[in-house]
This record gives structure tokens, sequence and C-alpha cells, in this order.
């Protein structure tokens, strides 16, 4: 079970670095490293070789790099970049918007 807040398909906004003030969603979680790959955050140019035999072009190829899940706020559907709070239902736990209260679904 993931220990982090946010979880894969979450929109977050971006809090550091050189991409602070995006948004985007989240593509991967990494609950035991403590990251998140944001889709369009943190984006490397990778040089890719071309193969012979192969259709593919050589060139530069963008991909996210995962960043800190503390460097990254979760957006509320409701009101924007909010904390996340948790509320157990039961056996579930379930997350929260703290500053509206509105209940963030886990999509799986
Ligand atoms: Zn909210």
């Amino acid at each position: 079970m993931s220990s982090l807040s946010i979880h894969r398909n979450d929109t977050v906004k971006v809090l550091t670095g050189a991409d602070r003030g995006k948004t985007g969603r989240v593509l991967r979680a990494f609950p035991d490293k403590g990251t998140v790959l944001v889709e369009h955050v943190r984006v490397v140019k990778k040089t890719v070789s071309s193969k012979s035999g192969q259709r593919t072009k050589g060139g530069i190829a963008e991909q996210e790099s995962p960043i800190n899940v503390s460097n990254v706020a979760l957006v509320c559907p409701t009101c924007g970049v909010a904390r996340v709070g948790f509320k157990t239902e039961g056996t579930t736990r379930q997350r929260v918007c703290k500053k509206c209260g509105t209940e963030l679904p886990t999509k799986k």
C-alpha cells in the first residue's frame, strides 16, 4: 500500500526548482523513494542514437525525471493547491482536502 499522499493520476503543482508553478498529472509514484513522475515536469533531454535497420531517427528524446513529493502540492479540484488530510472510515483511509474538505478519490 502506498504511503504517499500523492497518487498516480493526481494533478499536482510544482513548488520548487526550474519547473516551479507548473501543474501536471502524476504519471507514476514511487512510494519507496518518496518521488513522483509528473507529466512535463523536470524533462530531461536524452540523446537517442539511430539503430541501423530501424526507421527510428537518432536525435533528442524528452523524458520526465522523478521529483520529490515534498516539492509538489496536490491540486484540489474544488479550491486549488491543497494540503492533503486523511479521514478514516472503517478500514479505509480517505484522502481529503484540508482546506475545503473535498474527498480526493484514488483513481486506479
Ligand atoms: Zn479543496
